[in-house]
Order: C-alpha cells, then structure tokens, then sequence
C-alpha cells in the first residue's frame, strides 16, 4: 500500500497526524489516495449520522459591516455595496416561511453590524425560540466580547459560527486589516465554547497567500479545538476587494479539506457549502461524498439575495427557498444520501 493510503489509516486510527505528514499529504496526494480517503471519510460519517443530510435555513440579516477583510465582498470599503438590514419582523417572517417549509435550524449571518445592540439580537434569538420552540437558533455575527456571547446564549442561541479563517497568525495578518487580530478570533471561539455554545470554526481553502503548512496548521487546529461545526469552502475574489484578481481555491483541494477533517472529528457537523457548490456544478454533492453532511439553503428574503455577495458568482440568489430545498433533496438523493428536516444535533 502506497505511504499516503497509510498516512490516511493512520490518521483514521489516531485521528491526528504531524505537521510535516499533513503537508505530504496536501502535496503528494493523488485521485487514488483521495477516493481511498474519500470512502474513510463516508465510513466514518455514516457509523454516526447514516444517511442523513441535515439543512439549516440560512437568513442573511444584514450587509453592513464595520470590518475591512481583503477577501470579503460586503467590506466596509466595498463602496458599491447596495447596503440593506432585515427588521426584526422580516426576520421572524423568513423563519415562519423557513418553518413550514420544514426547517428546524435557523442561521442568522451578517457582517459586523452595530445597528444591532446586543439587546435587539437577545430580542429577535428569543422571539425565535418562542414562537418556534423545536428549532436552534444558529448566529453567525462575528467577533464579539464574552459578555455579550453569554447574553445571546442566556437568549437562548444554540449554536454560533465564526470561522478561524486561518491558523497561521501570520497569514491572518495577511488577509485581514491591521485593527483584526488572530488572538482575539481565537479568544471568541474557545469563549464561545466554554459557555456552551456548539460551536463552528473554519477556513477558506485557497486564499491568498495560503501555503500547505498553513493548511497544515488550520488541521491541527482543529484538532485541538474539538469543534462541533467546521465551515470549509474554496476563496473564490470578488470584483471589488483588494483580491479581485486573486485565483480562486480549488474543488480538488476543498474535498481534501473535508475528508481530512472528517477523520480529524469524526462527529463534526460538515456543510457542502454554497461557496463549493459555486465554483463547480456538482460541487455540493461532492463535499456529500468526501465526508460532508449538512447543508445551507438561503432563505433570506428574494429581493436581499442578490446584495449579499461574499464572492462572485454565488449560485441560489434567485430561486425561492422551496426550489432551493427541492433541487438539494433531489442533488442528495443523486448521490445516495437523505435530506432530512429534524435539527441536525451534534451528536457525541
Ligand atoms: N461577519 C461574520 C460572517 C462572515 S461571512 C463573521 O465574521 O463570522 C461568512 C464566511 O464567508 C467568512 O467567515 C469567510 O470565511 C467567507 N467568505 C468571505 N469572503 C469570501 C470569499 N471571497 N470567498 C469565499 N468565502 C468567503
């Protein structure tokens, strides 16, 4: 058997590996080593959460930011962003439509957005569980202090994504404006999970000036956290970032991503994220086969789709949210797995 499949059963067995095993694995793996890895990958997934693709309706409340990120399409400095906020009403509309339609987590994202205080957002977490009392309430807000993750908790958030982005402090630095730091993101995620959140790091694959050794460390990294959710997609530019003439990251080496991880935390929750989906027509069905098993549909309000573009190109920012489900359903199914409706827990 070749050293990478080896490498692979290892990791399988220990579910860690040394930096240096890591990159011999990003840069010498081949389609062979990733189908290998791939069925490790599903075996492993399967033994937990079977065939269940879990999907949470993902509600895109805001668009302002006061962060300047390189990469990102809805930076502060990204001057031709049509700027728009969701009311609280609007949002509590979206998870009703999102209710019915079968949806039992809701994921509210935004850029960092001031407008709303600490207590609009207790307000708006509560009115959700109130009225919809068998869902999670997912938030994706960004760096905040301590104080105010145990006032969303209190409020009763479940659950909270804040991707790593990278674990390389210095690469960090390279990415992101001078006034972000890699202390303070990492500071939030272990804040966020000693309070008790389930908690979801992650990275984007390809961006600028990423290495394998960063990859490498991004890996390890979660490792040691023990997240409950990874949020892994391919850097795909924008036209009105500073990295608009980057390239974007690779399908190939985002499905590598995923398999890794999967062994890493056998139980994590995996999104084939629209980003994957994006940069291939099947590449959605894909992160499913290479270790994946939960997905996003937008249900953000039609006419708000098309302003939150994170990237260019992004695929859904037309249809409605019951088309949305009804391709995904038929796309899982395609592959041999179930889209299935109940809240998708981490399960230990
Ligand atoms: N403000 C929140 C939400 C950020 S948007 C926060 O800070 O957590 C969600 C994710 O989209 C980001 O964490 C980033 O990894 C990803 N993203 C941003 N710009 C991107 C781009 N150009 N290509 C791919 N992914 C991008």
């Amino acid at each position: 058997m070749d050293r990478i499949n080896r490498l692979i059963d290892k990791l399988e067995k220990e579910q860690i590996l040394s930096v240096k095993e890591f990159i011999e694995i990003i840069e010498n793996h081949t389609s062979e080593n990733d189908k290998y890895l791939f069925e490790r990958a599903r075996t492993v997934r399967e033994r937990i959460y079977g065939k269940a693709v879990y999907m949470r309706g993902l509600i895109e409340f805001t668009n302002y930011c006061k962060n300047n990120c390189l990469y990102c399409g809805i930076r502060r400095d990204a001057v031709n962003a049509e700027r728009y906020r969701l009311s609280k009403e609007q949002i509590l509309e979206c998870c009703k439509e999102g209710h019915r339609l079968g949806f039992r987590t809701f994921v509210l994202q935004g850029g960092e957005d001031n407008h709303y205080s600490d207590e609009m957002i207790c307000d708006i977490v509560s009115s959700i569980k109130e009225l919809f009392p068998d869902c999670a309430v997912t938030l994706s807000i960004g760096e905040k202090a301590r104080e105010s993750y145990e006032r969303y908790f209190a409020a009763g958030a479940d659950r909270y994504l804040l991707r790593h982005e990278t674990a390389d402090n210095e690469h960090y630095h390279m990415i992101h404006p001078k006034e972000l730091s890699p202390e303070n993101r990492k500071r939030c995620l272990s804040d966020l999970k000693e309070i008790g959140f389930q908690t979801g790091c992650g990275f984007m694959v390809g961006s600028p000036f990423q290495t394998a050794e960063h990859l490498a460390e991004d890996i390890i990294y979660i490792y040691e956290l023990q997240p409950h959710m990874v949020g892994i997609g391919p850097f795909i530019p924008h036209h009105d970032t500073p990295f608009r003439n980057e390239k974007a990251g690779t399908l190939e080496m985002t499905l590598l991503m995923l398999g890794l991880v999967r062994l890493i935390v056998p139980h994590v929750l995996l999104p084939a994220t629209t980003a994957l989906g994006t940069i291939d027509p099947r590449g959605r069905e894909k992160g499913i086969l290479a270790g994946a098993n939960v997905v996003m549909p937008n249900l953000s309000p039609k006419d708000v789709r098309k302003k939150y573009l994170l990237y260019d190109n992004k695929i859904c920012t037309g249809d409605e949210a019951a088309e949305c489900i009804a391709c995904l359903g038929r796309r899982i199914s395609s592959v041999g797995y179930e889209l299935v409706t109940d809240r998708g827990d981490f399960k230990k």
